[in-house]
C-alpha cells in the first residue's frame, strides 16, 4: 500500500478561486457553470482514461456496490494507482447497497479496501449506503478513521440522522431528503450534491438555507475543510 499524502493546498488554487462558488460534492456530471464547483464520480474505468491538466477539476473514484459483480481481478492497486492522480480528491463512491445479490462480506470486502485507500491517501469517503446502516457504524467504529466519512443523497428520518452524526458521519443531502433530518444536522455536517438530478444545486442550497434559516455561505463550512479554503 502507497503511503501518499494527500495534499489539496498543492494545488495551484488560491482559496480566492473558490469565493463566492457553490461546491456540489457529488455529482456524475460536468460542472454546469463556473461558479459551481463540483466533484464528479467516476468509475474506475472511466478515471483511468482521465488526462486533466485544469486545477479546478476534482473527481471522486470508487466501486459502487451494483459494480461490484463485474470487478475484475487487480482493481485494487488500479483504484490506488488512480488516487495519485491530482485530481481525485475522494474515494467512492463505495458502500453498501441492500438491493442487490451481492452478499454483505463481499460488499465489506470492497468497501474495507476503499477504507485504507481513503486513509493512505488522506481523501474523504463518499458513501452509498442503502440499508446496512447499522453494520456500516460498526464498521466505523471498528477503523476509527481520521478522514471524513460521507454519507451520500441522505433521505432518511432524524431518528437516524442524529445516530450517524453521534458516531461521526457527514451527511450529503440533494434533490430529495427529509426535511426534519437536515434541521437536526448541525451545518458543520451537511454537505450538498446534485447526484444524477439535473436540479441546479443553487435550488437545492437555498432550500437547505431555508430550512436551516441560515446563509448559503454557511452551507459550506463542510466543503471548505476539504477544499482547504
Ligand atoms: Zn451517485
Amino acid at each position: 500500500m502507497l503511503k501518499y499524502k494527500k495534499n489539496l493546498t498543492s494545488h495551484s488554487h488560491s482559496p480566492s478561486k473558490f469565493k463566492g462558488k457553490l461546491i456540489d460534492i457529488h455529482t456524475h456530471y460536468k460542472s454546469p457553470s463556473p461558479d459551481v464547483i463540483v466533484v464528479q464520480n467516476l468509475s474506475l474505468s472511466e478515471a483511468e482514461k482521465l488526462n486533466v491538466s485544469d486545477n479546478d477539476i476534482y473527481f471522486s473514484v470508487g466501486i459502487h456496490p451494483w459494480d461490484i459483480p463485474k470487478l475484475e481481478k487487480g482493481w485494487e492497486s488500479r483504484l490506488e494507482k488512480i488516487c495519485e492522480h491530482k485530481a481525485v480528491i475522494m474515494v467512492g463512491e463505495c458502500g453498501f447497497d441492500k438491493n442487490t445479490d451481492v452478499s454483505f462480506d463481499a460488499q465489506k470486502a470492497v468497501f474495507d479496501n476503499h477504507i485504507r485507500v481513503s486513509e493512505s491517501f488522506k481523501m474523504p469517503l463518499i458513501i452509498h449506503c442503502v440499508g446496512y446502516y447499522n453494520e456500516l457504524a460498526v464498521i466505523k467504529k471498528q477503523f476509527n478513521p481520521e478522514q471524513k466519512w460521507i454519507i451520500h443523497g441522505f433521505r432518511g428520518k432524524p431518528q437516524l440522522a442524529d445516530q450517524l452524526i453521534r458516531n461521526g458521519f457527514y451527511l450529503s443531502f440533494g434533490e430529495r431528503y427529509n426535511p426534519e433530518s437536515v434541521k437536526i444536522t448541525a451545518l458543520d455536517r451537511i454537505f450538498i450534491e446534485t447526484d444524477e438530478s439535473k436540479k441546479p444545486i443553487k435550488e437545492i442550497y437555498q432550500e437547505i438555507s431555508e430550512l436551516k434559516g441560515c446563509e448559503i455561505e454557511s452551507l459550506l463550512v463542510s466543503s471548505s475543510e476539504i477544499f482547504n479554503l
